[in-house]
């Protein structure tokens, strides 16, 4: 069984971002780039899977810069058998992503196929549910738990006030939370073998898919500043404050 895992490039998620001058978007010069922490869950339960003998090969893909081989390295580093970089300069939106992936799968005839539940750059959720529909495949968005039976999946997904779980028919798309594992870190052995493993280069053009969005960001501000705090002496300040100054109770 196949498994494709989409690794998406994101700003390290232990840098604090800067909103550039003109509002265009964070500034990203020299900024600590790492694999999207949850695509990092997604590659880790594609590696336990084929520790458990169910995976016979992992494939990792990621859309965007040349620059996104170094995160398709730390995928190899991590247990992933290839890379595909489907390579652009665009900005890369979920219905472009999802339809690169739909290519990628189809071509690869992957029977799972794992993604994270956001990106923490853009926070969209949606590629996986997008990639859902133009397959026509089933989807367990939000995994805390992945069984994979015969030629059924079953997912536990993590929902407002409980959990669910969902049996899914192959192939389907499966989209990860933050509980569903904790992924390894790479030995440095396997740093040095990802060096050797094949990564292809491909262009969306090779999987009909045009770039060009019919969304565009206007612009990107930071949060407003919190104005500083006080220190109440008593109870009877605090209620006195909430009551007469924030107007709140
Ligand atoms: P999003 O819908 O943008 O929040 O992203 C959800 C997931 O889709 C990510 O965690 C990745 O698994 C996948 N994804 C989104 N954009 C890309 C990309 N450019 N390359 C590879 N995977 C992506």
């Amino acid at each position: 069984m196949k498994v494709l895992v989409a690794v998406k490039r994101v700003v390290d998620h232990n840098v604090k971002v800067r909103v550039k001058a003109d509002e265009s978007g964070v500034e990203l010069t020299n900024a600590k780039m790492s694999i999207n922490p949850f695509c990092e869950i997604a590659i880790e339960e594609a590696v336990r899977l084929k520790e458990k003998g169910i995976a016979t090969e992992i494939i990792a893909v990621s859309i965007g810069a040349t620059q996104s081989q170094e995160q398709l390295r730390s995928a190899l580093a991590l247990g992933a058998d290839r890379g595909i970089l489907v390579e652009t300069d665009a900005k890369t939106y979920p219905l472009q992503v999802a339809k690169i992936l739909k290519g990628v799968a189809e071509s690869e005839g992957a029977s799972i196929i794992l993604l994270g539940k956001q990106a923490i750059d853009d926070d969209n959720n949606q590629t996986g549910q997008m990639l859902s529909a133009l397959m026509n495949a089933s989807q367990g968005t939000f995994a805390s738990e992945v069984v994979v039976n015969g030629d059924k999946v079953t997912v536990t997904r993590e929902i407002d006030g409980g959990l669910q779980t969902v049996e899914l028919s192959l192939p389907a798309i499966i989209t990860t939370d933050l509980r569903l594992n904790e992924p390894r870190f790479p030995k440095l052995p396997n740093i040095m073998a990802a060096k050797k493993k094949p990564l292809d280069i491909k262009t969306p053009a090779d999987f009909g898919v045009d770039m060009s969005s019919k969304l565009s960001t206007l612009k990107v501000v930071a949060p407003a500043e919190r104005s500083a705090g006080v220190k109440v002496a008593s109870v009877d300040e605090l209620i006195d404050k909430l009551k007469n100054e924030a107007k709140v109770i």
